[in-house]
């Protein structure tokens, strides 16, 4: 067998149905535990107002995750995950129990059909910089966060 190096990875959470902080918890309780994750560091948790899209708040976080998970495998625990929670896709940026994002795999450039790395859209979303620079501070610069800067977004207590 053929161990595998150790990456760092970050996930971003949302969700805005149900409870949506316990949904959070619960998902990262469930994420620490997965097979192949070594450990987790977690931004606080923030609400933010929907984008391109209506609904209630969402709560955001996110995960830095130490892992020996390929990239497709972690997104595959996330999308289990997100199934455990109740998620459905009735349609585009529909109101959800729980999104999970892969945003960064290490420094990898994926581009196939079910996953891109990094994320598309990281650095446009207030609910991802803002927790990210949480965990580390360097990449997260400020004119990203300047530009997202119309984006309401609070830290929970
Ligand atoms: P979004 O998060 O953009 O609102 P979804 O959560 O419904 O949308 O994801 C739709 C699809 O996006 C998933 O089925 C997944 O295969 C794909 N996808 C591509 N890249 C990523 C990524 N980096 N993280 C999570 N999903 C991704
Ligand atoms: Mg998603």
């Amino acid at each position: 067998m053929t161990l595998r190096e150790e990456v760092t990875a970050y996930v971003g959470l949302g969700a805005n149905l149900g409870d949506p902080v316990a949904t959070l918890r619960l998902a990262l309780d469930r994420l620490a535990r997965a097979p192949g994750i070594l450990g987790l560091r977690v931004s606080g948790f923030y609400r933010s107002a929907p984008v391109d899209a209506g609904g209630p708040w969402y709560c955001n976080a996110v995960a830095e995750v130490r892992t020996t998970l390929t990239a497709p495998a972690l997104l595959d625990w996330l999308q289990f995950l997100e199934l455990a929670a109740g998620r459905e896709r009735p349609y585009r940026n529909a109101p959800r129990t729980l999104d999970l994002d892969l945003l960064l795999y290490g420094s990898a450039r994926i581009d196939s059909p079910a996953l891109t790395v990094p994320h598309p859209r990281w650095r446009e979303r207030a609910f991802v910089l803002r927790p990210l620079q949480e965990l580390d501070r360097a990449r997260v610069d400020d004119a990203a966060l300047a530009a997202v800067a119309d984006q309401a977004i609070e830290r929970l207590p």
